[in-house]
């Protein structure tokens, strides 16, 4: 036994040298102590090659909906892959029209469906789509897309573009132009004048004097998310949804909504939208689709908008090719997860542990000097950390990552975001599996707070 040991802890040393000398991470910088590196998973936790568990507090990159170690994802996989490994979406396949049919039922709605592989490549469908929809109307000047500070949307020329993070853009540019942006609803740093109408909100006349000033005849459409994550876990006000919604119409924009984090059961339904009463033009979504046990993303258009584009002209058609798009293999899988999702109540699930997280955290922080604010909506949840609650200033990166490090060290993974400045992130969040067990809820709860309540 402890010869087997040791060769594992050998074995994992090799590895982490192997993945220092070929490995390319994203989105981290470089550290000479290595990284993690995972060998196997089940349900909400990852044992790296080591041999050491963590929970994952955010499901990887906010994907793993239904929990690691899914034996029947595989297989649903491997069956199709033995019947029909490819065949291109110029044409059809049955797994495709099962999905496209399934996720009408999950949208609650007409929505004609166009498969790709990533967010971003499912966002750059979209702007496309809202680009030549316009054209196919008649309006030939309207291409601006406009999206919000602090959004992510993807990291392609077009979905980065629409991301309103600089930190993540500046070395890049120029990106695709036409993308306008317009501040973010912040209810805990923005003051927002107390009104009942939402119309009166800073972040809805936001929008409206920006497709105002651009004029409005040049905008085609509006990206959001129901709460921005990437950005620091954004809840918005109440009503900001709907009227910023309206405002799209009033201008003749199309609201597309990134539903890449938010959809899913992430937020307690089945999509974000789905809490703020609003009915979206153009929907996107991948990670939770498929629990990114295989990559598949989704465009979902309102059907009087691909009508738009049935005519039997060479200008008519949607000009756009995805090889990989909808493959056979990630369509079934993801069948197979939607039905895992609705056999074990998941979305109902997020919804009720996610009040029981947010509502646990509020109380064990709230009085905390360093919490500025503790927010989310079912199993997404941010907590704001400050250097001083009166003047809201960021706390410092090091406390940011000395919480982290404590967490991690106490076995549970958690994430950072927010931007509030460029390259500041002092939003600690939570994705955990929508599937997670009561008790492993509850660690997360210990843990986290403990962490916080240990800064000094
Ligand atoms: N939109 C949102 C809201 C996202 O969070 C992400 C990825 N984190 C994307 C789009 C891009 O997705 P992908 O990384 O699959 O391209």
């Amino acid at each position: 036994m402890i010869a087997l040991v040791r060769m594992d802890q050998a074995h994992g040393q090799d590895l982490m040298a192997s993945d220092e000398r070929y490995v390319w991470h994203s989105m981290k910088p470089y550290s000479p102590q290595g990284t993690m590196v995972v060998k196997e998973a089940k349900g909400a936790w990852v044992t790296d090659v080591d041999g050491k568990r963590y929970l994952d507090g955010m499901s990887g990159l906010w994907c793993v909906n239904v929990g690691y170690g899914r034996t029947e994802l595989a297989e649903a996989a491997y069956e199709q892959l033995k019947e029909l490994a490819y065949f291109p979406l110029t044409q059809s396949h049955v797994s495709a029209i099962k999905l496209a049919k399934k996720l009408n039922e999950w949208l609650k709605d007409e929505y004609v469906i166009f498969f790709s592989n990533s967010g971003s490549e499912a966002n750059e469908t979209a702007f496309k789509i809202a680009r030549q929809y316009h054209l196919q109307c008649g309006e030939h000047s309207r291409y601006k897309i406009v999206s919000r500070y602090r959004s992510y949307h993807g990291n392609t020329m077009g979905s980065l573009a629409a991301t309103g993070q600089a930190q993540r853009k500046y070395k890049y540019e120029p990106l695709a132009p036409g993308f306008v942006h317009v501040p973010p609803p912040d209810t805990y740093r923005m003051e927002e004048p107390a009104s009942t109408d939402p119309m009166k909100l800073r972040s809805v006349k936001d929008v409206d004097q920006a497709m105002t000033w651009e004029l409005s005849e040049t905008i085609a459409a509006m990206i959001m998310e129901p709460i921005i994550t990437g950005g620091g876990i954004l809840t918005p006000p109440d009503g900001y949804m709907k009227a910023v919604s309206e405002v799209c119409k009033k201008h003749g924009a199309l609201l597309i909504v990134d539903e890449v984090i938010c959809g899913f059961g992430r937020t307690g339904k089945p999509f974000g939208f789905m809490n703020y009463d609003v009915k979206p033009d153009i929907i996107t979504m991948a990670k939770g689709i498929t629990s990114a046990y295989l990559p598949l993303s989704a465009t979902a258009v309102k059907k009087e908008i691909y009508e738009k584009f049935k005519g039997s002209d060479e200008y008519d058609y949607f000009r756009h090719v995805n090889t990989f798009g909808g493959s056979p293999a990630s369509c079934a899988l993801a069948l197979k997860n939607l039905e895992i999702m609705e056999n074990e109540k998941l979305i109902e699930r997020s919804a009720e542990k996610g009040k029981v997280l947010l509502n646990e955290l509020k109380s064990r922080l709230s009085n905390h000097p360093f919490v500025g604010d503790v927010r989310g909506k079912g199993l997404l949840v941010g907590i704001e950390l400050v250097s001083d609650r009166g003047t809201k200033e960021p706390i410092s990166l090091e406390k940011i990552n000395s919480v982290i490090a404590s967490c991690k060290q106490k076995g549970l993974i958690i994430g950072k975001n927010g931007a509030t400045v460029a390259g500041y992130n002092n939003v600690l969040t939570l994705a955990p599996p929508l599937s997670i067990e009561d008790e492993d809820l509850q660690f997360i709860i210990k843990t986290i707070s403990d962490s916080i309540l240990a800064l000094k």
